[in-house]
């Protein structure tokens, strides 16, 4: 019988599958990078050299291989979407984020009528996919409230709505969906169970395992999109990518009905000394061959970077492994619309700070087109 779920797989690769893939990263020459790139897609042994060291010596045609490939299966277009809080509460206590519970700041849950509010606002700016996010309160967000938000998204006129929220279980999920969720997002935050268990203090989401198994859920309840990612800076960035790849991998042969996006969230500022104490930077270079190696071994999954990132490395690498983006993206509940009450606190301080306009332009300026969701023929970029 197969393995069943990620954190089948992830355990059997504990040990000497891990280390000698490891071994192989640190080993790798220019030769090897060489021999990768002349494969498409990429083999698992490439893969291992487009993340050494060596790989930077032929960074430029690594990256023009992923900026083809890229256009191959997506055109020259990057699909713009907008996340949406819905609220700050949250029994968690990531040493990383700021809305973890010993945070102290004012809290906020969004009413339907503030959400429908902020929801118009984004439409009126052309987004037609939204990215709900909600920290993890079964009592101040329950999945009946969640249920009535992503109605209310598509109601009013969302056509893609994708949540980011704790981990549910296969029934929650398919409730989201009969509501019309399109999208899961579950970040994995780190696969080493060490230091999973060293950053999630308390709360749920101490589970390590629940989280493990997060995507192979929404998956198993019928939801079209899963989103997966890691924490860049929390662990050996390269042991993540291993896993990373091996969850997405996992992903696409079991579940063949379900697309599968990547994210790239690295972390440039964290509440109280866990950055000094604990962080391990990714430096920019090391994001570039992540990218680019993700793209070339998997070229038919969505690619997405966030504007926790800088403007000009987002336009690097728009259209180079990236395929989709947010633009405009405010971080705590309420914000676009200016609702009164909306708190005084943000998740994660949003780095590129460029209206939505602005990205568009930079975006035609690069050459490539941009558009709200990338499904529908039907609706072109204005400008
Ligand atoms: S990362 Fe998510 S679960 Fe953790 S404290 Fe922040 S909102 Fe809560």
């Amino acid at each position: 019988m197969g393995l069943t779920t990620f954190a089948d797989v992830w355990r059997s690769m504990q040990g000497a599958p891990l280390d000698n893939a490891l071994a192989s990263i640190d080993r790798a020459t220019d030769a090897d990078v060489a021999i990768a790139l002349a494969r498409r897609p990429v083999t698992g042994a490439g893969f291992l050299a487009l993340l050494s060291n060596a790989a930077d010596g032929r960074i430029d045609a690594i990256e023009q291989a992923a900026r083809d490939l890229t256009a191959q299966r997506f055109g020259r277009v990057i699909n713009l979407y907008i996340p949406l809080y819905l609220s700050s509460f949250c029994i968690n206590n990531c040493a990383y984020c700021g809305f973890g519970k010993e945070q102290n700041f004012r809290r906020v849950t969004l009413t339907l009528d503030q959400i429908q509010g902020e929801g118009e606002r984004l439409l009126k700016e052309g987004y037609r996919s939204v990215l709900l996010v909600a920290g993890e309160d079964p009592r101040e967000v329950p999945v009946a409230y969640l249920e009535q938000a992503v109605a209310l998204m598509k109601r009013i006129g969302f056509v893609f709505v994708s949540a980011e929220v704790g981990p549910l279980s296969v029934e929650e999920y398919r409730r989201l969906g009969d509501a019309g969720l399109d999208g899961v997002t579950v970040y994995q935050e780190t696969y080493d169970e060490t230091l999973y268990r060293q950053v999630h203090l308390s709360g749920p989401k101490s589970r390590f395992e629940h989280r493990l198994e997060a995507a192979d859920r929404v998956a198993q309840a019928g939801i079209r999109s899963v989103g997966v990612g890691f924490l860049m800076g929390l662990g050996d960035w390269r042991k993540e990518a291993l896993a990373l790849s091996a969850h997405v991998r996992h992903l696409n042969r079991r579940y063949w009905q379900t697309s599968v996006s990547v994210s790239f969230p690295r972390i440039k500022e964290a509440p109280g000394d866990f950055l000094r104490s604990q962080a391990r930077p990714v430096s920019d270079a090391e994001l570039k061959r992540l990218i680019f190696a993700m793209r070339l071994l998997f070229p038919d999954s969505v690619l997405t970077l966030s504007t926790r990132e800088p403007s000009a490395l987002r336009d690097r690498l728009f259209g180079a492994g990236i395929n989709q983006a947010s633009a405009g993206s405010k971080t705590a509940p309420g914000a676009y619309a200016g609702t009164p009450d909306a708190d005084d606190g943000e998740q994660f301080p949003v780095v590129d700070e460029r209206t939505p306009q602005e990205v568009m332009a930079a975006i035609k300026g690069l050459g490539l087109e941009w558009v709200f969701k990338d499904w529908d023929s039907s609706l072109r970029p204005v400008s």
